[in-house]
């Protein structure tokens, strides 16, 4: 319920321009105009919550219930729309086999950075998340795994101590279990509100990503629009399969920054993800539909040597 409403919100990143009927190009009369800009809030208001989408990319008008039935993939380019976390979980495991972990977990201020538990309150209100990533274990075809999605539309998924540690937690208990870890990324990065906290989360996650590696299971790494900075240098690029949705911005500062900074132009098509696989970061691009089959396929391949083991042993 809560998932639709906020999965709207962040199209706004997307700049793609909220479902309304096309609006009537009445400007005949000066009175007409005049109340245009007190008019279009309260019109937004009358009009029914997100009937239709105009795609960012090929600018058709998709009605918004096929767009979420067609797990918002664009029907005509395929452009893929955000997608809340709950949503993805549930595109992804078997019905009523995911065990949610730590959901309750939130939060805290540690550097009395001013208005922050407000905005967490807030956020949290809004999304009906305690903060930017679920995490829990699920089964995927007949895997079970053990499954952490980050959610943009909280903070802009930025990692702070609870997104770190709920995470480091799931890895950790995929170690424990003998489960394959998988974690799908969006994030603007680090929490800048917990600073140096939000930091220490990148080694924190990474340490417990060696201790699984050692246990020789796989961690896949699923890469969607937009992964950035302190996520993307840490746990986000470091899956033994790096994959990235289609069109996903991946990097780890914005390429305006890089500009400014190399005072050079940027070569077409940077930091998407299909420079990003021309240039070897990451090792497949899967649209949305096809990636529960795909992860399945991957693991039945990765986890094929531990049987043949366990058959041996
Ligand atoms: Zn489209």
């Amino acid at each position: 319920m809560a998932t639709t409403s906020f999965t709207k919100k962040s199209l706004g990143l997307e700049s793609v321009e909220p479902a309304v009927t096309p609006p009537t190009n009445n400007t005949s009369t000066s009175f007409a105009k005049k109340p245009k800009l007190s008019s279009s809030k309260s019109r937004k208001k009358e009009i029914p919550e997100g009937l239709w989408v105009k795609c960012p990319k090929c600018s058709t008008m998709l009605y918004d219930k096929e767009l979420d039935e067609n797990l918002k993939v664009c029907q005509h380019c395929h452009h893929h729309f955000p997608i809340g976390a709950r949503e993805r979980i549930h595109s992804l495991v078997e019905t009523c086999s995911f065990q949610e972990m730590d959901a309750d977990l939130s939060s805290d201020d540690p550097l009395k950075f001013p208005s922050y538990p407000e905005k967490i309150e807030s956020y949290q209100k809004s999304t009906g998340f305690k903060d930017a990533v679920i995490t829990g274990i699920g089964k995927l075809g007949h895997h079970k795994v053990a499954l952490g999605v980050m959610d943009f539309s909280f903070l802009g998924g930025s990692m702070g101590s609870v997104v770190g540690e709920k995470l480091t937690r799931l890895i950790e208990a995929g170690t424990s279990k003998s489960l394959p870890v998988i974690i799908i990324s969006t994030s603007g990065g680090a929490r800048m509100y917990e600073g140096m906290f939000s930091l220490m989360q990148m080694a924190k996650t990474c340490a417990a990503l060696s201790y699984h590696a050692k246990s020789r299971l796989p961690y896949i790494s699923i890469l969607t629009h937009p992964t950035y900075a302190g996520v993307m240098a840490s746990f986000a690029s470091v899956g033994d399969l790096n994959l990235a949705e289609p069109g996903a911005m991946i990097g780890f500062a914005g390429p305006r920054v890089i500009k400014d900074t190399t005072q050079s132009e940027l070569p077409a098509g940077f930091q998407t993800a299909e420079f990003l696989l021309e240039h070897g970061l990451i090792d497949a691009i899967v649209p949305r539909k096809e990636m529960k089959d795909r992860l399945i396929y991957y693991l039945d391949f990765m986890l094929e040597g531990q049987r043949q083991i366990a058959a041996v042993a």
